[in-house]
């Protein structure tokens, strides 16, 4: 596990604010030649009308100490980059900090040398770190188990169901794994799919996990950021699928021109 400690320390969770519209999700905090920038899904909730941009688009940003629980100060953030394409292959989204803050987060945060475009060509055990995200209040219109494409508490009780009946023979998880706003690692296998940008893999994510970076090994056994989690139980009734987005090489060109080194 010391070895995968900068890359689970890199993970932080990210609560959103796009005109007025909230979203939380999980990203990767990546360092910068002169400041530090964060990598997230472009999936949040937007006012359709406008842009997302750094003047209408801000970001608090948490990361926890491991092992011990302490909450570093939140990091206030603007949106610098929004590819602005959800559930698309470049569903990106680059956040970085802003204000009279630290701009720096010396131990949380992994150098871009460290992120691979190249992960379709892989193969091996896959991790994810990430951030669970609090289910909004029950909506007691929503008591029945079809899912209404929402995340009140009834819903994702309900998504859960639905997804527990193709699931024979698997136990539920603690309820501790999915508390609000915990820390999470997935593990499960990379799956080649070389000249196909659409890649495979068998990480179990949800609600919160969107953003979270995912990680294989290259062929020199270093470990790499390869992708971000990119969906969901939420996708539809009875929707067990979890994507995930690769990073492409426009993107990691954006982080190195935000800063990276
Ligand atoms: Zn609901």
């Amino acid at each position: 596990m010391t070895r995968l400690k900068p890359y689970s320390l890199s993970s932080c969770r990210l609560v959103v604010l796009s005109s007025d519209l909230q979203t939380e999700l999980s990203g990767v905090w990546i360092r910068g030649l002169t400041r530090d920038v964060i990598l997230t899904v472009s999936h949040f909730k937007k006012d359709a009308r406008v842009p997302a941009t750094a003047a209408n688009t801000t970001a608090e940003v948490y990361t926890t100490l491991l092992g011990n629980g302490i909450p570093n100060p939140q990091v206030k953030c603007e949106l610098f980059h929004d590819l602005n394409d959800p559930i698309g292959e470049n569903d990106f989204a680059i956040f970085t900090p802003c204000g009279d803050g630290n701009h720096r987060s010396p131990i949380q945060s992994i150098p871009t040398a460290l992120i691979s475009t190249a992960a379709t060509s892989l193969s091996g055990t896959a991790i994810s770190f990430g951030f669970n995200a609090s289910p909004a209040p029950a909506d007691n219109k929503h008591l029945n188990t079809s899912v209404h494409d929402c995340t009140c508490t009834n819903c994702w009780y309900a998504s859960a169901y639905n997804v527990s009946k193709n699931l024979q023979g698997v136990e539920p998880p603690d309820p501790r794994v999915l508390a609000a706003g915990a820390r999470t690692i997935g593990v499960g296998k990379w799956l080649q799919t070389a000249g196909q940008r659409q890649v495979r893999h068998t990480v179990t994510g949800w609600y919160g996990i969107s953003g979270a970076g995912m990680y294989t090994q290259d062929a020199r056994g270093q470990v790499r950021l390869v992708a971000l989690f990119q969906s969901g139980i939420f996708e539809g009734p009875d929707s067990n699928m979890n994507g995930a987005v690769t990073i492409p090489i426009d993107v990691l060109r954006r982080l190195e021109e935000s800063g990276g080194a």
